[in-house]
């Protein structure tokens, strides 16, 4: 066996508790995973900060200092331990929630330490929250000057598995592993781009002598990774290329050219190119994978029902995805504005359709009696069979689970043509390494006649300015959305803000002068139909919902949106939400409300909302906002590949080299059957399993 497939419990000090530990908490389980769990950061440790050179600004740090002091205050939960340490320059406290006795019964007053950690501030005093604590003369294993610091969690850290200890255990993994770290890239390759070796890299990557060891590593490192994910996409994409399965849309007959010849409005110069594109794939006897990015109020839907419409007119179906409710009735009312419904048969199937008329559309897919259908989750579900789908359209696809968009194209006997729409810009990095296998289409115009949204950071304090100004454009015959952001953990709690939001505003807004509708998750279906409808057809005049609303819906004469606790959003939910107004010609607005304490990232994304309504700008800023080992957002993007060290954010150039390479080496020796070559097949199988998912879009 590979010692690299060992069992993490064999390492000193694991143990069966441990080794579960580490596979719950962080998916460690095996020799290999340790090795390539990589510091998220680095720390030099080659100096002793004064205590008086503390600010609460200071990174992680290193003081060397006497104890001078040990006592427990509080009781319960606040309870703690708080040590002083001095040094010549002055004192500060040490404090433990947790550990309490682990800590007090090895640390002793009067005795010297170094300690280590990041300062906060407490009731206006600098403190240090569960720093690391050593003793002078125990030195630390396989480091120099510099020390990685590890992710870590709660769990983790309340169970006493300090950076301290990870770094020990890399150290004890490497001591059996080394000989056994096989190189994983071809020798012709390394040479080329002057890399260094597996073996280097990884040793460097946890324990660099210094920081030009440690860049060499991180680019061994970044690069393989994001090479073999490009070579990857590009072989899958050649694989489509070469086939001839797609289905072939020749005409362009009635249902078209209905809807195109009678269009109210011109097409925008992107719309043409876009379908352009779109014309081309369709006819082009392979199977078309297209991603179309456009910001909000672009007009992707317009695009998304003539593609749609050409499968039809060709004798197939098509369908259009939305991620809820609200969004596919939307589609499905509005289709009757471009498209003669009485010769295309539409559907809108959700999961409130009843179960009579859900038969029914069962039935109408099967048989092929309906050319076009709307709908939610519910068009994934098994019961779902479609006589000849030829167009499956996916509209915010970020909204999506990767598994759930595969499961649409094994819907049919046909192999469908994609479309996943989005109208969050994605940074052309990260389209790359997301979507590499796919063409991308973008609409960069916004139909004549929008104007860019006033943006204004409002204050709690001037809350009733902002109710003045509602009612200002109220009685100029203009609506108003109220957004209130829900975050799962919170949920009640968030419901109650909108409750009592909603409660001020129609104190505020009285009855029957003015009506407010309201939209949320808990509601019944009914009821939720009935207010978004007040809203739709002009009779509220004011909308208070959750953050619902976000994707997609379109109410032209809405002019101001409100959001609440806006610090709470992200910057891609606040452009979403942002999108709502300025649909029709009328000047719109966005107010951000927030309190006053806001974090720096808060503040930084209400900024540049302010500044800006260019959504691929934002979503650049977003992106390097969020910045490396930010698991939850690369998650929330759908990204379906883990990346373990290269930083999308940052890595830009070295993405762009590894993509390059990639379609060099492809395009010399396509099916990789080149001896120099085999190393890259056996990788690659190996990364196929990590991104198994991923591959289903395709
Ligand atoms: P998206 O889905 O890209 O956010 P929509 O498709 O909802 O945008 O379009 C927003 C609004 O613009 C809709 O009311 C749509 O009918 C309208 N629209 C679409 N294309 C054009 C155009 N070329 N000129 C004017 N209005 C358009
Ligand atoms: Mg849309």
């Amino acid at each position: 066996m590979d010692v690299l497939d060992s069992d993490i419990k064999y390492l000193p000090s694991v143990g069966p508790r441990r080794a579960e530990l580490f596979g719950k908490e962080l998916g460690i389980f095996t020799f290999r995973d340790l090795i390539y769990f990589f510091p998220f950061r680095y720390v030099d440790r080659s100096r002793f900060y004064a205590i008086s050179e503390i600010d609460s600004a200071t990174a992680y740090i290193q003081l060397r200092g006497v104890i001078r002091d040990m006592r427990i205050v509080g009781a319960q939960r606040g309870k703690r331990l708080v040590a002083v340490l001095s040094d010549d320059t002055g004192s500060i406290d040490l404090v433990f929630f947790q550990g309490i006795k682990w800590v007090s019964e090895r640390i002793k007053t009067g005795k010297e330490y170094i300690v280590f950690g990041k300062p906060s501030v407490f009731n206006g005093e600098i403190n240090m929250v569960h720093p690391e604590i050593d003793e002078v003369s125990s030195a630390r294993p396989g480091t120099g000057a510099m020390t990685g610091v590890y992710p870590s969690t709660e769990h983790l850290k309340n169970s006493m598995v300090t950076n301290k200890v990870i770094g020990k255990l890399q150290a004890a993994v490497w001591e059996k592993c080394a000989d056994s770290i096989r190189e994983t890239l071809p020798a012709w390759l390394i040479s080329d781009k002057g890399l260094c070796s597996l073996r280097e890299a990884l040793h460097n990557i946890h324990f660099p002598k210094d920081v030009q060891s440690l860049a060499k590593a991180q680019q061994r490192l970044k690069f393989e990774e994001l090479f073999y994910l490009q070579l990857s996409l590009l072989k899958q994409k050649n694989v489509r290329m070469r086939a001839s399965n797609g289905l072939v849309f020749k005409r362009l007959g009635d249902a078209f050219n209905d809807t195109y010849n009678n269009l109210k409005f011109p097409l925008t110069g992107a719309q043409k190119r876009v379908l352009k594109e779109i014309r081309a794939d369709v006819t082009s006897g392979r199977q078309m994978n297209r991603l179309l990015e456009g910001d909000v109020g672009s007009g992707k839907t317009l695009v998304a029902i003539l593609s749609a419409l050409q499968a039809i007119d060709n004798g197939y179906q098509a369908c259009i995805m939305a991620p809820t409710e609200v969004l596919a009735e939307q589609h499905y009312r509005g289709v009757g504005k471009f498209v003669n419904t009485e010769k295309v048969r539409c559907a809108l199937l959700t999961g409130s359709t009843k179960t009579k008329e859900r038969r029914e559309i069962y039935a109408g897919l099967e048989d092929g009696s309906i050319d076009l259908v709307f709908g939610t989750h519910a068009l994934i579900e098994d019961k779902v069979k479609f006589a000849a789908l030829g167009l499956a359209v996916i509209d915010e696809q970020h909204r999506f689970g990767v598994e759930q968009r595969s499961r649409l194209w094994s819907k049919s006997e046909t192999v469908p043509h994609i479309l996943v729409m989005t109208a969050t810009p994605i940074p052309r990095t990260l389209a790359m390494t997301l979507f590499g296998d796919l063409d991308i289409s973008v609409i960069d115009e916004l139909p004549p006649g929008r104007k860019p949204v006033v943006t204004k950071h409002v204050g709690e304090n001037h809350r009733q300015k902002v109710y003045d100004f509602m009612r200002r454009q109220i009685d100029a015959g203009r609506q108003v959305f109220v957004v209130y952001p829900l975050i799962k953990e919170s949920e009640k709690m968030d419901y109650e803000n909108l409750e009592s939001g909603y409660l001020a505003i129609t104190e505020e807004f009285k009855p029957p002068k003015y009506v407010t509708a309201v939209v949320h998750g808990q509601q019944t279906t009914e009821n939720k139909a009935h207010d978004m409808a007040l809203f739709v057809e002009g009779k509220a005049q004011i909308l208070v919902a959750t953050s619902v609303i976000e994707v997609g819906v379109d109410i032209p004469n809405a002019s101001v949106m409100v959001i609440e606790s806006a610090e709470r959003f992200g910057l891609s939910q606040l452009h979403q939400l942002r999108g709502r107004v300025g649909r029709g010609s009328a000047e719109s607005y966005c107010i951000l409300m927030t309190g006053y304490k806001l974090s720096k990232e808060s503040r930084q994304r209400i900024e540049i909302m302010c500044r800006t309504t260019d959504g691929f700008e934002l979503a650049e800023a977003d992106l390097r906002m969020r910045g490396p080992g930010d698991f939850e957002g690369t998650r929330q993007s759908g990204l379906a590949i883990d990346l373990h060290i290269a930083d999308l954010a940052k890595d830009n150039p070295v993405l762009a080299d590894a993509r390059e390479t990639a379609s060099r080496v492809l395009e010399n020796d396509p099916l990789l059957t080149a001896p120099g070559n085999r190393i890259l097949v056996d990788n690659l199988a190996k990364l196929k399993t990590e991104i198994k998912d991923y591959s289903n879009i395709s």
